[in-house]
């Protein structure tokens, strides 16, 4: 069993994708084809925001719209502690601190809360500046943009949407990639939206920040490719990669959004009344199913479970079994109020098998060894 079937769903758009690789081998436009403007242009109008600038990967994708927005040292960016490492490791690449706030334990998103007592210790405490806000789209359920959205105009702070596990969900209406000020996206084979290899995009409503992206994804380039203007980087999305993400993007509107949420609806049904935790997706949120987490009564549980599920040939893994704030990679100035929340989670949490095109007996397979194994 595959924990994400990336060869089926080969298997199933082979001739599309084949005829598009082929495509662009032949025009032997391997950077900046015309796919990768067609590719901007369809997700910017899908997602809902003006712009799509398309890059190297998820985390260069943070990097970029941090040093776009000036990020530098002194300054504080409120990143939650429940997420994958590049959130904070972007922030302190840049010199500046990433400040760890919590999340939720019913949706593993994003505290409102938490978040201004963050903002609010830093404030009182003087050392850092308050910079930026970060939110997270984890396992693809969209943050709670009204609430963070509201802490950031509060306190005058841009804030950035990572929703590399995000495209593809939806929030009271608005598309995951169009909230807050900023928002990046990742292509990394297994996310919802996946290349096949690395890839990232960001997505912005102005068009001096779009400009500003494009030049420090090139080195910082100036008016002609040889006027470099600001330091930037070597980030781009290749063409070969554009090609086959429009493949995939037709197949996940047309079904594999829908197709994931059955599947998940499969494992909510069938574990509803066992003592596994089952992940909540609020009225009007839409999720776009990156994993499938469950939560387990404690880390000793979990760890056997997940031991056992192997030993059957079932794969399982745990995101995240360490909260941001317990990193080495991070200072003590990181951690500046409690974050329980993370703490439980990262104990408790086993992600299923789960992808578009999972049938209802693998499901079936996989929830009966689980309460075997419970
Ligand atoms: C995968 C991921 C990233 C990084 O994306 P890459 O393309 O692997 O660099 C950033 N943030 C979150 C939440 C992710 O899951």
């Amino acid at each position: 069993m595959q924990f994400r079937d990336l060869q089926r769903q080969y298997e199933v758009l082979r001739p599309q994708i084949d005829e598009a690789v082929s495509r662009v081998l032949s025009s032997a436009h391997f950077i900046g084809g015309a796919e990768v403007r067609e590719l901007e242009e369809r997700l910017a109008k899908w997602v809902g925001r003006k712009h799509c600038v398309a890059c190297g990967n998820g985390t260069d994708a943070l990097q970029l719209v941090l040093m776009a927005w000036g990020i530098r040292p002194g300054d504080a960016v409120f990143v939650p502690d429940f997420t994958f490492f590049s959130t904070g490791e972007v922030v302190s690449a840049l010199g500046a601190v990433p400040v760890f706030y919590d999340v939720c334990a019913d949706t593993f998103n994003a505290d409102a809360e938490s978040l201004e007592k963050a903002i609010q210790a830093v404030k009182r405490e003087g050392k850092l500046r308050p910079a930026a806000i970060a939110g997270v789209d984890l396992f693809g359920l969209p943050i709670d943009a009204d609430a963070l959205e509201a802490v950031a105009r509060r306190h005058g702070l841009p804030l950035l949407e990572d929703a590399a596990q995000g495209f593809g969900g939806e929030y009271k209406g608005r598309r995951c990639c169009s909230f807050g000020n900023t928002s990046i996206t990742s292509f990394f084979p297994a996310k919802p939206l996946g290349c096949y290899g690395d890839g990232g995009a960001i997505f912005t409503d102005s068009d001096e920040e779009e400009a500003l992206l494009r030049s420090l994804c090139v080195h910082g380039k100036g008016a002609t490719k040889y006027d470099n203007d600001r330091i930037g980087m070597n980030s781009r999305l290749d063409t070969i990669q554009a090609a086959v993400l429009l493949v995939k993007m037709d197949a996940l509107e047309t079904y594999e959004l829908r197709d994931v949420n059955a599947v998940a609806s499969w494992y909510d049904e069938i574990l509803r009344d066992t003592e596994v935790i089952t992940p909540t997706v609020p009225r009007e949120w839409f999720s776009s199913w990156a994993q499938y987490t469950v939560r387990l009564r404690d880390r000793e549980q979990r760890d056997r479970v997940q031991a056992a599920m192997k030993e059957r040939g079932i794969p399982t893994m745990v995101y995240y079994p360490k909260p941001m704030h317990s990193q080495k990679a991070f200072g003590p100035e990181s951690h500046v109020v409690g974050c329980p929340v993370t703490e439980m989670l990262s104990a408790q949490v086993l992600s299923l098998p789960l992808h578009p095109y999972m049938d209802r007996e693998t499901v079936e397979t996989v929830t009966s060894a689980l309460q075997e194994c419970l």
